[in-house]
């Protein structure tokens, strides 16, 4: 039955018509069909027989058929609307409109044989943003960091919310070096969408580590990789990103500073 579903799917009015038309086309079409082709060889049967029968036989589905047809496919449509509703709501991270986190490490799951490699980005001093301008502004630099996100890494890129203020990206078969530029990219368009947010001035930054997928490791062991480099970035001053190195020992921490310092708060 799930396999059936993708096909049972009613899109639009226009479907439900063409549906409820079609099947009324059959409903009253085989009765008639069916009835017609044994009684025209019946040599002495009377035409008011032959007629009177097939005008019975195509009033009864015609009755019945379009109006059950039109419940059943608007039933259908309502089914159809709400799955994808769900689906939606599954699959986007309703603020920013990227992907949720169930649905990204989903969809990273199923393309961890091609390798690639993973991005923790997180905003920089986020708390203090809500604090000074209000939650409302807040939400209006999420969106601002997703965008990032988005003009840095380009369509092809999986990015996803991971929670808060925080984003994760994966690079499908990306080598560290492409990882490496992409992170840069990410705090570059960062500095630029964060400068300003909905005409306040909030110099919103971002620090991110990047961690290579290595065969014969877990997802979990990447993201744990990639989260130290992202604690190292913070630690080395926000604004930038650290590159986890190390395939199988402690990583290997490259930073490469930005140079840009949070207005207010000196980096840690
Ligand atoms: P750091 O640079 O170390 O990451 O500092 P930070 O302040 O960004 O980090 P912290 O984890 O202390 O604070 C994150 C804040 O993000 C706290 C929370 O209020 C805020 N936040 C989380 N989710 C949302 C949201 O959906 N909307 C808004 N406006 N704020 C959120
Ligand atoms: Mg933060
Ligand atoms: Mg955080």
């Amino acid at each position: 039955m799930d396999r059936l579903l993708p096909y049972l799917r009613v899109k639009s009015g226009r479907h439900v018509l063409l549906w409820t038309g079609l099947i009324t086309l059959i409903a009253v079409g085989a009765p008639v069909l069916s009835l017609a082709v044994p009684m025209a060889m019946m040599p002495r049967l009377p035409s008011s027989a032959f007629w009177g029968t097939l005008a019975i036989a195509a009033a009864i589905p015609l009755l019945i058929a379009p109006p059950i047809s039109l419940f059943a496919l608007s039933m259908l449509r309502l089914l159809t609307m709400t799955i994808e509703r769900v689906d939606d709501y599954v699959r986007y991270d309703p603020l920013t409109g990227v992907l949720s986190r169930a649905y990204l490490l989903g969809q990273i799951r199923e393309r961890l044989a091609v390798g690639g490699v993973f991005l923790m980005a997180d905003a920089d001093r986020f708390k203090s943003i809500n604090h000074t301008y209000g939650h409302d502004i807040g939400d209006e630099a999420l969106k601002a960091v997703a965008s990032a996100l988005r003009t840095a890494l380009g369509p092809d890129a999986l990015i996803g919310r991971l929670g808060g203020e925080e984003f994760g990206v994966f690079l499908v078969g990306a080598d560290e070096a492409r990882g490496a530029s992409a992170a840069a990219a990410v705090c570059a368009a960062m500095r630029e969408a964060g400068a300003v947010v909905a005409d306040h001035e909030l110099r919103l930054t971002i620090s991110v580590g990047c961690a290579t997928h290595r065969f014969g490791r877990s997802l979990e062991e990447t993201m744990k990789l990639a989260d130290q480099a992202l604690y190292e970035a913070k630690h080395g001053g926000r604004d930038r990103y650290c590159v986890a190195g190390a395939p199988d020992a402690t990583p290997t921490i490259v930073v490469r500073t930005a140079g840009r310092k949070f207005r207010d708060q000196p980096p840690t």
